[in-house]
């Protein structure tokens, strides 16, 4: 057993757990509800909190796993300030690009200067002046440090505070190949650390954001109040947030001859549905137009098969765009000279780009708005009755979906709760900020970077978000405040008393984390407020028991009650911990 980080001494009585019955109407999902009902955290102001003891006790086992493989994977831990001056930021470009979630103040002198969101400029401000050859390459740093992220909705408790901890990880590389090494260590370490905390997750592929970059993974714990949908094959690994998800390509071979291309009348039919069952048609023989704004005011028109979805991300990163809005009604009559509903590419008024999702590329005799109110048309077939600029993957993907890696796979749609993030940066920042190196011939060389984060206090809550029941929190073990509790059933019996207290002197001394429930309480109570707080071992010493050597040992997450002789029971349950610490070589 290892020494207990703790080693003071942890009554119930003595100790701070306020729990509550009553589940607080503002608390949305059930881990923010339970850790204000566990007494784990306090609102200070919105999306800023205290963390109460046990709430810090969850907190600081998570970052010690997270600290003990960011060592084993060779990152160096330091810690950066939350104040950060305007001026890296104006160099890196991101202080007009940040926008709101940027935090802003000045000092007393008007110097401008933001509360930290992320570190990749100070990080490689501080590279810039130190490193200076190939030689001191590798290098990866790591801190756990406080953000601030003026969050639009700050909600759901420490899941998407505006004020919160994160472990950040920032690796510089003398070349692309050598980051990408870098990279895969990172990735190794966040699976370890995910798996050492017993939770249900995938990494997943990843649009990489306003942060930049080439590549990215997140790592999703499933969970269904999860904020972001993400499909896994259920065939081979391949897994990516919906917002990246590759759609597989359709082909179909043409088998019927092209028919002429027919205006129709449509009244008052403006959506897909409509209007394929008005004509009697199939929404997959449709095609759907949809214009689309830059903040330039540069417009587009999306085509996709009627019955599938635009992904707008896709089609933002497809045309380089910092933002994508749908078109307003002027913009959209200026470029179709047509209201809503009846939108197509034929005959636009104005010559822009017509985005087209790949699989219309397969479609023909297909039904089409006609830019003009109440009017579609037939049998349109792209190349003979309109142009498309360029073909691209734009649709967003479905469960049921052929895997776009394997012959044989399905796409899965979950729910996920986005705890890591890994990027490769490639020089996007050294270069903004000219963070060089002489390599062997002595040339200088942008480094290349790559940037890793865990939200400390959102896996928490994740945890806890997949782990619980209608009795409260159900903690893995690893994370849980404390390993187990010794409950004594009645504190006015001396007897049982002084067995509680031996057998919970013995267990600090075996270096197991024990809560002593030495409340004068009714025992209902006690052990109400025990599986609230989501104790994964529960010791109960009673008289009943003790007169035949037994003690009662009770799982959180399985329920399983057994009767422990007094004699081994130290040792047995060190064991049970041991085996749920248990990290793989
Ligand atoms: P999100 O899409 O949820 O806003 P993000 O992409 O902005 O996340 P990153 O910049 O990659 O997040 O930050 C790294 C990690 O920090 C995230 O994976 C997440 O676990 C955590 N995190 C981000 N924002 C918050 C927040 N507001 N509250 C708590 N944790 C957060
Ligand atoms: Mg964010």
């Amino acid at each position: 057993m290892k020494v207990p980080v703790w080693g003071c001494v942890m009554l119930y009585s003595r100790y701070f757990i306020p729990t509550t019955k009553e589940t607080p109407s503002d608390a949305e999902v059930v881990s923010h509800q339970l850790m204000l009902r566990a007494g784990m955290i306090r609102k200070l102001a919105s999306g800023i909190y205290n963390y109460l003891p046990l709430g810090l006790r969850s907190i600081r086992k998570f970052e010690n796993i997270v600290r003990e493989e960011m060592n084993r994977a060779g990152a160096i831990e330091m810690l950066m300030p939350s104040v950060q001056p305007a001026e890296l930021w104006q160099e890196s470009g991101r202080w007009s690009f940040y926008g709101k979630e940027l935090l802003r103040f000045k000092d007393r002198k008007d110097a401008e200067f933001c509360m930290g969101p992320t570190h990749e400029e100070v990080i490689t401000d501080m590279v810039r002046r130190e490193i200076k050859s190939y030689r001191q390459m590798p290098l990866n740093f790591y801190q756990v440090q406080t953000k601030f992220r003026d969050e639009i909705r700050p909600r759901f408790g420490l899941m998407r505070g505006r004020e919160f901890i994160m472990k950040d990880a920032y690796s510089f590389d003398v070349d692309s190949s050598a980051a990408d090494l870098s990279y895969e260590k990172m990735f190794n370490a966040y699976m370890r650390i995910f798996e050492r905390c017993g939770l249900n997750f995938r990494a997943v592929e990843a649009d990489t954001g306003s942060i930049g970059g080439s590549s990215s993974h997140e790592f999703m714990v499933l969970a269904d109040s999860g904020e972001d949908a993400i499909v896994s094959c259920d065939a081979c690994r391949y897994a990516a947030n919906i917002e990246k998800a590759e759609s597989p390509l359709f082909t179909r071979t043409r088998d019927e001859e092209l028919k002429p291309l027919q205006k129709v009348s449509t009244p008052d039919k403006k959506t897909i549905n409509e209007v394929a069952e008005f004509l009697g048609v199939a929404p997959e023989e449709t095609i759907k137009s949809m214009v689309y704004a830059s903040d330039n005011g540069d417009l587009v028109m999306a085509l996709l098969r009627g019955d599938h979805e635009l992904n707008e991300l896709k089609l933002k990163n497809h045309l380089g765009w910092d933002e994508i809005l749908m078109a307003s009604e002027e913009q959209i009559f200026a470029c179709t000279g047509s209201p809503v509903g009846y939108l197509g590419p034929i005959g636009l008024t104005k010559e822009i780009p017509v985005i087209a999702d790949r699989v219309v590329q397969n479609m023909f005799n297909v039904v089409l708005g006609a830019n003009e109110k109440d009017q579609h048309y037939t049998n349109g077939s792209p190349g003979r009755d309109f142009e498309v600029t360029c073909f691209a993957d734009i649709r967003t993907v479905e469960a049921g979906d052929a895997c776009p890696r394997c012959d044989s796979g399905k796409l899965e749609m979950w729910r996920g709760i986005e705890v890591g993030h890994v990027f490769k940066l490639g020089t996007k920042y050294s270069k903004a900020l000219n963070a060089t190196y002489l390599d062997t011939n002595g040339k200088e060389q942008i480094i290349f970077m790559g940037c890793y984060g865990i939200g400390i206090g959102r896996t928490v809550a994740a945890a806890i978000e997949q782990n619980h029941d209608e009795n409260g929190i159900i903690f893995p073990i690893p994370i849980a405040p404390f390993h187990c509790s010794v409950v004594a059933v009645n504190t006015k019996d001396a007897t049982v008393m002084a067995a509680a207290e031996d057998i919970y002197h013995a267990l600090e001394r075996a270096g197991v984390e024990v809560l002593f429930d030495d409340r004068d309480e009714r025992p209902g109570v006690k052990f109400k407020d025990n599986d609230l707080i989501g104790i994964p071992i529960r010791i109960v010493v009673g008289s009943k028991g003790l007169a035949e050597g037994n003690v009662e040992v009770k799982i959180r997450s399985t329920g399983e009650v057994l009767a422990l002789p007094l004699a081994g029971v130290v040792t047995s349950i060190g064991q049970m911990i041991d085996a749920a610490l248990a990290a793989k070589e």
